[in-house]
């Protein structure tokens, strides 16, 4: 095991990490970012975005690709594949360790993200990876031909949804109110596509097959009947929560578990700082996200001067 020591050291390494890496590290202090998986975050999975300004259209990858090299000009310093063991926010180091390595920094920026929630449903588990999934871009290519059931009425299902209709013979929009929470122009987009029905008011109580998923049960919400329908697919669009395993109950958090920020990204311990998805912000995107990074890591320098001037 090796001890590292930084000024700050961020956790994950999506749109909020990286931009908090560059302007963390173009503010002079050293800096780290680790990340439990390989660089990216979410955004590596989207096909395509066409509202981060200044791309009309770009790959998420490339995007992604384009936020690492820019911190890596100011000397930002990686490591991925680091699976947080014990982590103490509240200690001068703070310190975390990992599988494999020890850091010690003055400040932590938080900027883990978030994930897919579940259906909680009968079969999900069970058929995860044979017929359940949480990404078309990853696995949509699997189901050409195929009948495929989104869930969920947000820019996610509804995006995703039509991406699936690339390979898809019929995409299934099943949504548990009768008025779709995507952006409009989004819902435009499925409205215009013969191969999306829509099916309201309506959730899936449990997903069956045999070797890998053939239908899935449906109960309307109205008038509580029940029915089946054949898909060769399920994918859960319902919403995220945020990755935060590993430091709940040593920091403030909503009651959906998001961590609480002031407009400085301060969190509810000095020197820690949280950015995008995965604190309490009423808009999750990539802009939003680095905009984040960009607050969190400003201020974590500033804090940074603060310890300097204590010592002296
Ligand atoms: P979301 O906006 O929270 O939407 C979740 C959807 O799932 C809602 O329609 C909700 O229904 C439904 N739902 C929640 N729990 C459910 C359950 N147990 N069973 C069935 N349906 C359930 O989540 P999201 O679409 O994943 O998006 C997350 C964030 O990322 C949002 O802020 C979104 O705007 C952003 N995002 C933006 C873009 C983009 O701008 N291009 C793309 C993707 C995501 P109700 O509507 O009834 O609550």
């Amino acid at each position: 095991m090796q001890t590292y020591e930084f000024d700050t050291l961020i956790l994950g390494g999506g749109p909020a990490g990286f931009s908090a890496g560059l302007y963390a590290s173009r503010g002079g202090v050293s800096t780290a970012l680790i990340d439990i998986s390989m660089l990216g975050g979410q955004p590596s999975n989207y096909l395509e975005l066409e509202n981060y300004p200044g791309f009309a259209k770009i790959g998420g990858f490339d995007l992604m690709e384009k936020f690492e090299q820019h911190a890596d000009m100011f000397g930002l310093q990686k490591f991925p594949m680091q699976e947080i063991e014990i982590i103490d926010l509240v200690s001068q180091p703070k310190v975390i360790k990992t599988k494999t390595d020890e850091f010690h920094a003055k400040t932590v920026i938080i900027a883990t993200g978030a994930k897919p929630m579940k259906l909680c449903i009968p079969g999900e588990e069970e058929f995860i990876g044979r017929g359940v999934s949480y990404c078309a871009v990853c696995d949509g290519a699997f189901y050409k031909d195929k009948v495929i059931a989104v869930v969920g009425g947000g820019n996610s299902a509804v995006e995703e949804a039509v991406y699936l209709t690339k390979f898809a013979s019929k995409v299934y929009i099943i949504h548990r109110r009768d008025e779709l929470r995507a952006d409009k122009i989004i819902q435009q987009r499925a409205f215009a596509n013969d191969k999306i029905e829509i099916i309201w008011d309506s959730c899936v109580t449990e997903i069956k097959g045999d070797k890998t998923v053939n239908s899935i049960i449906l109960k309307n919400a109205k008038n509580g009947e029940s029915s089946s329908i054949s898909v060769d697919g399920i994918f859960p669009y319902i919403g995220i929560c945020p990755n935060i395993d590993k430091f709940s109950g040593q920091i403030a958090q909503d009651s959906k578990g998001f961590i609480l920020t002031d407009e400085t990204m301060k969190t509810s311990i000095d020197g820690v700082y949280a950015v995008g998805d995965v604190r309490n912000t009423p808009l999750r995107q990539v802009i939003t996200a680095a905009s984040d990074g960009a607050i969190g890591a400003v201020h974590s320098v500033k804090y940074i001067e603060t310890l300097k001037e204590v010592k002296v």
